[in-house]
Order: structure tokens, then C-alpha cells, then sequence
């Protein structure tokens, strides 16, 4: 499509939209699930388009915002104690621990190098060996069949020094939690993760708690037409699980992908920042591939951890504020200094407010 038929196609929309809206009484309010698309609607000026009564909040689709404090503490106390070197995505590197960040730890001497992949980490691992290599483990059913991928040709290949520290997370395990608050009507759900859960698992928004979802791509169109068709059913007082990502998301999603990330964890409870502790929510290894487990294999003491009392990301991850609420946002917390991780994260909502401004 050339740019002036796009343009022309999103004010379609968003007429229809304001039109749909007109016929409600009362405020919609969706929950976009994913960071990646928190970052794409600020990106494109999305919410500007919305009449008043159609409000979007941000989910806990983010990986490093729902990360507790906790883990970052508990990879610095292990790779001091044990001497490991930490491996991990950039953006976790900054997030901060009860007494400083992994970029502390690494200018007070620690090693923590940044990877673009879990297959990074393993060449890592080969190098330094037979020193600890930790990879952190964090991220969803996008990701983690990647991890798991690794692990397997990690466990064929005969790398000994090689571990993970888990944190991974699954999205259906909270979604069910936010479904049943009465001030979310509906769910644009995340497009990358439903690309390998695929889209017909969703159906218990429909069946358990008659809310509407739509899986959406992450282009302004994708966007505007999965809103457009949320509002739509809110405004007619249907659910149903709408596929508007079809170019890649599939009813079924990927079996492949799936049967790896099954053969290598199993569910597991996980802790999530905003939500504690959900049960089934995380992934434990299995069989062979508990070989990995750093939290096993490396024993360390790690206390609570406290968030600062003024950082309201727990709130914004669950949709219940928005950044702007924040006493701290834009003055304490920028990206350069960040007080939380929602601040820190390419995904985080946060840090969408901060670069293209609350709309
Ligand atoms: S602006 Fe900073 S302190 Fe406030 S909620 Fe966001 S990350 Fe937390």
C-alpha cells in the first residue's frame, strides 16, 4: 500500500472508530498485552486518533518490566559468589537490583557481557571455559523455544560450563487474572507470542469471562484495525477471538516450536512484578536439561527485595495507571537514570511515555 492510500485507510478507521464509540455510553477500556505494541501505538501517535471514551492501558507483555527485582539481585549474588559470567539481552543490564544494576556489578568488577542471542551465550561459555557461564533466562513463548533450541545443541555438543537462570513467563496464566477485572473490556492480544500458542487458545476470554480479544500485528493499520474491531464487539455486546494478524499467526500456532519448548521445561509457578507469585505461570527445566538450572546448581542466599514505594510499575503492568500518575517520571526516573524497569525497557511503557509523549 503507498503512503497516501495508508494514510487514507487509518482515517477510515478511525472515523469508524470514533462512529462505533458514539453508539456506547460509558468508557471502553482495552489493554494492549504486549510491549511491543505499547511502543508501536506512541510510536505512531495512535492514541490520538481515540475519542475520550476509548482508553488503552499496557499489559504485562513486557518480559523485563515483569522481572521483580529479585532476579536481577539474586544473578549479581550468584556470579559473585561462584565468579560466573553473567550473559544477557541488553536491556536487563540496566534495570536496578536492591544495590545497583548488572552495570554496577560490572564496573565494580564483575563480568557481564550483553548478547544478542541465547547461541551468543554458549560461544561465551566455550570461551571462558571452565569458568560458570549464566545466561538470564527471561522472556515468553516467543523466545524460549529459542532458549530451549540452545539448550539442546548445548546438551549434544557437550558444554559443561553452560547455565540458565530461569525467569521465563507465560501469558496466559495472568491474562486469565486480568480478565476477570470489570475494568478491562477487552484485549488486544500480543502478535509475536500468538504466532506459537497460536490464536484459538485464547477462546477462555470468550467462554470464562465473555470479553473480547484480537490478535493484531504491529503496524499503525494492524492497530487500528484490531481496536476497531474490539470496539466493535464492546459496542454490540459480543465476544469472540478475532485473528486480524493471520500473515502470521496461525488458529494453532506453531506445533514446532511448542514441542521443543515442552521437551526441554515444564510449567512451573513464577513470580511476576505487579502480580506475585501466579501458579503454572513460569517454566521449570526437565529431565536431561536440568543440568542448566544455574539456581540449582549455584546455591545462594537471596533476601526480599523491596521496590521503591514511588515507582508505580506494578500498577502500570497491570493496567490499573498509566506513567504520567508517576511523581517520579521525567524527573527522578528518566531512561538515563531509571528508577524502574518500565523506565528501562525498549518495550516499557514508560519509556514509550518519555520518548514520544503521553498522547
Ligand atoms: S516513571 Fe520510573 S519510577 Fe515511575 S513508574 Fe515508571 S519506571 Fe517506575
Amino acid at each position: 500500500m503507498n503512503p497516501r492510500d495508508e494514510r487514507r485507510t487509518a482515517q477510515a478507521l478511525a472515523s469508524e472508530i470514533k462512529d462505533l464509540a458514539r453508539k456506547h455510553s460509558g468508557q471502553m477500556r482495552f489493554m494492549e498485552v504486549c510491549g511491543t505494541h505499547t511502543m508501536a501505538i506512541h510510536a505512531a501517535g495512535l492514541k490520538s486518533l481515540f475519542p475520550e471514551s476509548v482508553k488503552l492501558v499496557s499489559g504485562p507483555g513486557c518480559p523485563v518490566c515483569v522481572t521483580e527485582k529479585r532476579f536481577i539481585d539474586h544473578a549479581i549474588l550468584l556470579a559473585a559468589k561462584y565468579d560466573a559470567c553473567v550473559t544477557t539481552f541488553g536491556d536487563l543490564v540496566r534495570v536496578p537490583g536492591s544495590s545497583g544494576s548488572l552495570t554496577t556489578f560490572r564496573s565494580e568488577g564483575g563480568t557481564v557481557r550483553v548478547v544478542y542471542s541465547p547461541l551468543d551465550a554458549v560461544e561465551v561459555a566455550v570461551a571462558q571455559s571452565p569458568r560458570p557461564t549464566v545466561f538470564l533466562g527471561v522472556g515468553f513463548e516467543t523466545t524460549i523455544p529459542t532458549v530451549a533450541a540452545t539448550l539442546k545443541a548445548a546438551l549434544a555438543r557437550g558444554v559443561e560450563n553452560f547455565y540458565v537462570l530461569p525467569a521465563f513467563k507465560t501469558i496466559h496464566p495472568p491474562l486469565r487474572i486480568l480478565a476477570a477485572k470489570d475494568d478491562l473490556h477487552g484485549f488486544l492480544l500480543p502478535g509475536h507470542v500468538s504466532a506459537i500458542i497460536g490464536s484459538d487458545c485464547f477462546s477462555y476470554l470468550v467462554d470464562d469471562f465473555h470479553k473480547p480479544g484480537v490478535i493484531g500485528g504491529f503496524e499503525p493499520l494492524d492497530i487500528l484495525l484490531a481496536l476497531r474491531d474490539l470496539v466493535s464487539m464492546t459496542v454490540r455486546g459480543t465476544s469472540a477471538i478475532v485473528n486480524d494478524y493471520k500473515r502470521v499467526v496461525r488458529a494453532d500456532g506453531n506445533r514446532a516450536a511448542r514441542d521443543i519448548l515442552y521437551d526441554v521445561f515444564e510449567p512451573a509457578d513464577a513470580s511476576w512484578r505487579g502480580l506475585g507469585v501466579i501458579p503454572g505461570s513460569g517454566l521449570a527445566f526437565k529431565g536431561p536439561y536440568t543440568r542448566f538450572d544455574a539456581a540449582a546448581h549455584f546455591p545462594v542466599n537471596v533476601p526480599e527485595s523491596k521496590d521503591d514505594p514511588r515507582c508505580l510499575c506494578a500498577a502500570i503492568l497491570t493496567g490499573s495507571k498509566t506513567p504520567d500518575r508517576c511523581g517520579l517520571f521525567g524527573k527522578e526516573c528518566t531512561p538515563e537514570d531509571p528508577v524502574g524497569p518500565c523506565m528501562v525497557s525498549s518495550e516499557g511503557t514508560c519509556a514509550a511515555y518519555y520518548k514520544y509523549g503521553a498522547v
